[in-house]
């Protein structure tokens, strides 16, 4: 069974290229985070080793190994893992990964599979390689073992080595419509419909975040805390909006693994993109609903050529970060263009 989601679009013409015996050597997966790049990865290894005739079945041994991790020829490798964290979070960093890495993946490419009929390497965030190890592969698969499957994975496809994307058969997962994992969450997972709503905004049409946020309770609750730091700054002194800068800049620098840092911005590029709608009569379309009646508070106190500047610098603050501008500047240079304003909340 295939458990990729709202992928249609290239999930009909790969179950027929399999179908036909039709199987490339090498995949790129690309799409933003929890789209169901891995999902899909997954699916793959198993359809190539399942041994029911209608494969994937999810339920054989191999399917079953292979969902666990524990499948001996399904090599994954997770190139952020390798990151080297005491280093500047630079924008093209790449992993390098070791001759003695590349040795070890020769020598196993050149194995035949252990107990399936394929070899499958995963090599997650793929845009991380480096241009030594990239090279590697192409030589791998320049002359492929005829068992040999790469699955590469990345999250910005444009930052993957073009030597690497000629060579792959490309496949591009896009966020589902709006809706959609709201009536999978309904009837698929019983979820009830205001949660299933919301997920279905707060997700932005990749359905692994909306199953991250059902299994682990606290994905929303540090939500709603970063909305209570970030909501009430438009009525606050300089003081305290400088303070809030320092204090996000901090989940940049503290830990480039973490994700903290840029989960603040895109809660706040949510919370105006949400002022922007209201204030053009469009609040059907807002994402964080739970909060309709104070965003619409804050969006009669703003007009909107200031809310439109605003969404403006928050856009080019969280690029110049990416870039690695120092955050604090950043920051603090948006404080001082954030509109002041007095609200009355009930
Ligand atoms: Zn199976």
């Amino acid at each position: 069974m295939w458990q990729v989601i709202g992928q249609d679009r290239i999930l009909t013409p790969l179950k027929r290229s399999f179908e036909e015996g039709y199987i490339s050597h090498a995949y790129l997966l690309t799409g933003p985070t929890h789209v169901g790049k891995k999902t899909l990865a997954l699916n793959i290894a198993q359809a190539l080793n399942c041994s029911a005739p209608e494969a994937p079945c999810g339920h054989c041994h191999s399917c079953l190994t292979i969902a666990a991790g524990k499948h001996a020829d399904v090599i994954f490798l997770d190139l952020t893992t390798r990151l080297d964290l005491s280093a500047s979070p630079k924008q093209n960093a790449r992993v390098e990964i070791g001759i003695d890495d590349m040795k070890e993946l020769h020598h196993k490419a050149n194995l035949p599979p252990y107990e399936g009929k394929y070899k499958i390497f995963i090599v997650d965030n793929a845009e991380f390689l480096s241009t030594e190890a990239a090279n590697s592969i192409l030589k791998i698969l320049e002359e492929p073992p005829r068992y040999v499957v790469w699955i590469l994975l990345a999250n910005e496809e444009e930052r993957v080595l073009p030597t690497i994307v000629s060579r792959c058969q490309r496949l591009e997962l896009k966020p589902m419509p709006p809706g959609q994992i709201q009536r999978v969450l309904t009837t698929d997972y019983r979820v009830d419909t205001g949660e299933a709503a919301l997920l279905d905004r707060l997700s932005h049409g990749c359905f692994g975040w909306a199953l991250s946020a059902l299994s682990d309770k606290a994905l929303l609750e540090h939500r709603s805390t970063r909305i209570s730091q970030l909501s009430p700054l438009l009525t606050v002194d300089l003081n305290q909006r400088f303070a809030f800068a320092q204090e996000v800049a901090l989940l940049f620098s503290h830990n480039h693994r973490s994700t903290a840092g840029t989960e603040t911005i895109t809660t706040w590029l949510d919370w105006w993109r949400d002022l922007l709608l209201t204030k053009s009569n469009c609040k059907n379309y807002i994402t964080n609903i739970d909060y309709e009646e104070s965003i619409e508070k804050q969006a009669a106190a703003l007009s909107l050529a200031e809310i439109k500047d605003f969404l403006t610098n928050l856009l080019s603050v969280e690029k110049e970060i990416h870039k690695n501008v120092n955050p604090r500047l950043a920051l603090e240079w948006l404080m001082l263009n954030l509109p002041r304003k007095e609200i009355a909340y009930d």
